[in-house]
């Protein structure tokens, strides 16, 4: 990451902060100045008290500074605390609140965007910091934290031994000890090892940084088959093929790797901040020898030497703090750039402002004009000069074989990706042009991979906490899952699958089939399209599905998509795909009539395993 990147990271995070809570920069000030300053406490009361025991000798005048020094350490020390705690809190509802970003960003984010390797690699290291580090906050605050201490310790060190230092300046250049070389030697030693220690901090950063991108990974794996047993879903499969062993076997794998690697970065840690501890030693040693030198040339007071003494441990942990910073930027930032990027993705649709006329009759035409469309980051067309007609009231089918495009029509139709060549239109303008939302309300779909939520009935059906019941029944029924809802302890309010809640319902695949349709009723828009969520059925129930839900969609326009050709024989208007393009259309009589064609192929294929 270049400097400039890391900078934007900050600014992002700090963004961030502002919106969330002002009030961390005061708490955060006052307890980096605090940590500061306890330190440097003790230190210049017991210079002051050993000038006054080898000088005057007064009782009173050292028990002011006893009592001073008691009463400044007891109130810093009680600020500091106060500030740690203040600190810690609102730390941890910046953890929250950058979860609920987090989160926003994802399910506002284009559909498209979620089926994205780039986008779902930066999502993946964004959990990992989320659970694993803190969030983006902790680090980036810890980061500040070091680097502002480490300044202010120095700062108020050098204002502590500024005197003794300005009377080194009180040139007696008789003797090397009493001359300014010394402070000149010291002066120019100190900003030469930090500058060393700046430079290794940096090396480390670099080695740390990739350790910790490994880690990462290591840990996302992990997380995966220590789940995995855990997941009940999974459970029928891992005793049914004996996969225990195998699972354990990986688990236990994944759990050495990253514990092998949790060492090596301990071990490089361990190796850097030794090295920066002798430095931050030999500082310390040199600021005792230039005291010693002073003191012994007659310079420095025995209070300035213990004065001294103390300000220099200060100074040389000061230095290494800073020297520290470009490990921690690195890390930090790092960690931020996932979240950044996360929430930085522009949206890749264009999102339309005109509104959807509103009509009660339900004319809504859809025309696919010379369509092509590849997925983002590959090379094929998956649908190629593709025509299409969808008028009011018409119920289609889409056959053909697998992977010859008939979800991404639908995908397309839906807007959750937009055409590459070509154009689709409702009521003759361009769906880009509609408001996204108004033009998805228009859309009723259930997909062969369609998802039911650990939520009650009620609310998988009418995606929503408040909804009308009696609606809701009338779909349970036409969904033919009426009977079965009534049966059920809490009704329409039983919670299904049991993530959340120890009584929640086992449903059957049938039955989460019916629901998903029930859902595509309760919507009651004016296309509803049914992509294959049946497919796992045998082919004469998926008949009867298909046509039971089609007596009830009325005179809306209704798709209906099948590898089967049994399951659309009822539709008048049937397309057939191939290859992403419509190579046949017609009423199953007039397509079956045509021997050279693909629905005859495809039927005569087919129609051996019903009769
Ligand atoms: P069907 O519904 O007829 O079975 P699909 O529309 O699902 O076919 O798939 C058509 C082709 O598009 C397949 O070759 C499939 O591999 C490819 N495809 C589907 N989804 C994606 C995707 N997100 N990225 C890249 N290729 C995809």
């Amino acid at each position: 990451m270049t400097f400039k990147e890391k900078i934007d990271c900050l600014r992002f995070a700090f963004a961030l902060c502002n919106k969330f809570d002002k009030s961390i920069y005061p708490v955060a000030v006052l307890k980096w100045l605090c940590n500061a300053i306890v330190p440097l406490i003790p230190t210049f009361f017991s210079a002051k008290i050993v000038d006054e025991l080898v000088g005057a000798r007064d009782v009173k005048v050292l028990i002011i500074y006893g009592v001073f020094m008691a009463v400044l350490i007891a109130v810093f020390e009680f600020f500091r605390h106060l500030t740690d705690r203040a600190m810690e809190d609102k730390l941890e509802l910046l953890h929250i609140y950058e979860g609920k970003v987090f989160e926003e960003s994802i399910v506002n984010k284009d559909y498209e965007l979620l089926e994205d390797v780039d986008f779902q690699t930066a999502v993946k290291a964004y959990k990992v910091v989320y659970q694993n580090n803190y969030g983006i906050f902790y680090n980036m605050w810890f980061f500040f934290g070091n680097f502002i201490t480490g300044m202010l310790s120095l700062l108020f060190s050098l204002i502590l031994v500024g005197p003794s230092i300005i009377k080194c300046f009180e040139i007696d250049n008789s003797s090397f000890l009493t001359s300014y070389k010394p402070l000149v030697i010291l002066a120019v030693s100190v900003v030469f090892i930090g500058f060393i220690m700046i430079l290794i901090g940096n090396k480390y950063s670099k080695i740390m940084n990739g350790l910790t991108l490994k880690f990462n990974t290591l840990f996302g794996i992990f997380s995966y088959w220590y789940n995995f047993p855990l997941k009940y879903q999974n459970g029928k499969e891992i005793r049914i093929y004996n996969a225990q062993e195998a699972i354990l076997k990986k688990r236990n794998e994944s759990l050495n790797d990253l514990y092998m690697w949790d060492k090596k970065s301990f071990d490089s840690q361990a190796k850097y901040t030794s090295i920066l501890m002798v430095f931050q030693m030999i500082i310390m040693g040199m600021f005792y020898l230039f005291v010693a030198i002073k003191a012994y040339a007659g310079m420095f007071g025995i209070g300035s030497f213990v004065l001294f003494l103390g300000a220099s441990l200060q100074i040389a942990e000061g230095i290494n703090l800073i020297g520290n910073i470009s490990t921690i930027l690195g890390m930090s930032t790092q960690h931020i750039s996932y979240l950044k990027r996360i929430v930085e993705t522009p949206q890749r649709k264009h999102i339309g402002t005109l509104p959807v006329e509103k009509r009660n009759d339900n004319r809504y035409d859809i025309e696919f004009k010379n369509v092509s469309f590849k997925y983002p980051g590959t090379d094929e067309y998956i649908l190629k000069n593709f025509n299409a007609r969808l008028e009011i009231g018409q119920h289609m089918a889409v056959v053909g074989k697998n992977g010859s495009g008939k979800t991404t029509f639908i995908k397309l139709l839906c807007r959750l990706y937009d055409v590459t060549d070509g154009e689709i239109t409702l009521n003759g303008i361009n769906i880009k042009k509609y408001d996204l939302k108004e033009y998805m309300s228009l859309l009723s779909v259930v997909f062969q991979d369609f998802q039911l939520f650990s939520v009650p009935l009620a609310q998988n059906v009418t995606t929503s906490l408040e909804y009308d019941k009696e609606k809701l029944y009338d779909c349970f029924d036409k969904a033919g899952i009426k009977d079965r809802v009534e049966q059920m302890h809490d009704k329409e309010n039983s919670v299904i699958y049991k993530d959340f809640d120890e009584n929640g319902i086992e449903i059957s695949g049938g039955e989460a089939q019916k629901l998903a349709l029930a859902r595509a009723l309760y919507k009651d828009a004016p296309f509803v399209i049914l992509d294959e969520p049946t497919s796992a059925l045998d082919p004469i129930s998926e008949f009867e599905i298909y046509q039971r839900f089609n007596s009830f969609v009325g005179d809306k326009t209704a798709i209906y998509i099948s590898h089967r050709l049994s399951s659309c024989r009822f539709c008048n208007n049937i397309l057939v795909f191939d290859d992403g393009r419509i190579v046949q259309q017609g009423s199953h009589d007039e397509l079956v009539q045509n021997t050279d064609g693909k629905y005859y192929q495809l039927w005569t294929a087919q129609s051996q395993y019903y009769i």
